[in-house]
């Protein structure tokens, strides 16, 4: 038995990540959060609704005195 190549997908993987105008802006400082690794996302039911909340990271958090 002969083993035939693999073939490769071309169209795999391409759009990895979060561009700029699609990513969330920190509640606190209003600065676009692309992959941030200090990211924080914090979730409430606040009348049926689920609010969410970005701040790209744990001091924006802090300083953030609600809406
Ligand atoms: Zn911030």
């Amino acid at each position: 038995m002969q083993k035939l190549p693999k073939m490769v997908d071309p169209t795999s993987d391409v759009g990895e990540g979060v561009s700029e105008a699609d990513a969330p802006t920190c509640a606190t400082c209003g600065s676009s959060i692309v992959e941030e690794p200090t990211h924080r996302v914090i979730t409430w039911i606040d009348e049926g609704q689920v609010r969410t909340v970005h701040f790209c990271d744990d001091g924006c958090r802090m300083d953030w005195d609600g809406e």
